[in-house]
């Protein structure tokens, strides 16, 4: 990963939602991005020039655009049509992204259009997060890395935090989905967790 300094940033054009720039990079805001706030916070996969990417909860391609900034391809899927149109305009300044609408409950709706990827990104802030990321799981190559952004108001929010968060990581693991780190991203991202998984075998 890049950093100048402290900060994180991607090699890119900027302009994609005001993002600061600073010496020619694009700023990785992580108050923007979740990903970003685990790169401060945790330990996590370096993005490389060759991974391909599959991302669940694309929105308006904030943080998706930064990720293909670092990697070969970026499939991003959004199943809200207002967030796509701006990351149809984002995907349309990029050569890497392609973009998906679909619901990314129903992997076999997409499921000709994607192929194996390294590193299987979800942020979809919906009750069945981990259900939807292990539905997922199927794209995911032998070894590769898997990162749930949970947040767990979305869950239960009668719910502790604590409890949604444990009661996801008992979900993966009961999935044979092996967690190497497991954070919360404040200060950046309060109630958010993030997840990082690999899978040593198809689930
Ligand atoms: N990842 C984005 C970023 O960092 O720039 C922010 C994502 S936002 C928290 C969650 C997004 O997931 C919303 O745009 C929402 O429409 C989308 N989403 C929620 N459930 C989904 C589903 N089942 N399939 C596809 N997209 C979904």
């Amino acid at each position: 990963m890049i950093h100048i300094g402290e900060v994180l940033v991607s090699k890119g054009e900027g302009g994609v939602y005001g993002e600061r720039m600073l010496d020619g990079y694009r700023v990785w805001d992580p108050y923007r991005s979740k990903l970003a706030a685990l790169y401060l916070v945790g330990t996590c996969p370096e993005l490389k020039p060759d991974m391909k990417v599959l991302y669940l909860g694309a929105a308006n391609g904030t943080t998706v655009s930064h990720v293909a900034d670092y990697v070969e391809v970026v499939y991003a899927v959004e199943f809200a049509s207002r967030p796509m149109q701006d990351l149809l305009e984002v995907a349309r300044r990029r050569k890497n992204i392609m973009p998906i609408l679909a619901d990314a409950s129903s992997p076999e709706h997409y499921a000709p259009l994607v192929e194996t990827v390294d590193l299987l990104y979800q942020d979809v802030a919906q009750p069945d997060q981990a259900a939807i990321v292990i539905r997922n799981s199927i794209f995911l190559k032998t070894g590769g890395h898997l990162i749930l952004m949970l947040k767990t108001r979305s869950v239960d929010i009668r719910k502790k935090p604590e409890l949604v968060f444990q009661d996801t990581l008992d979900i993966l693991m009961s999935s044979g989905i092996t967690i190497c780190e497991s954070t919360w991203l404040a200060p950046y991202h309060q109630d958010h967790a993030a997840i990082v998984c690999t899978i040593k075998h198809p689930v």
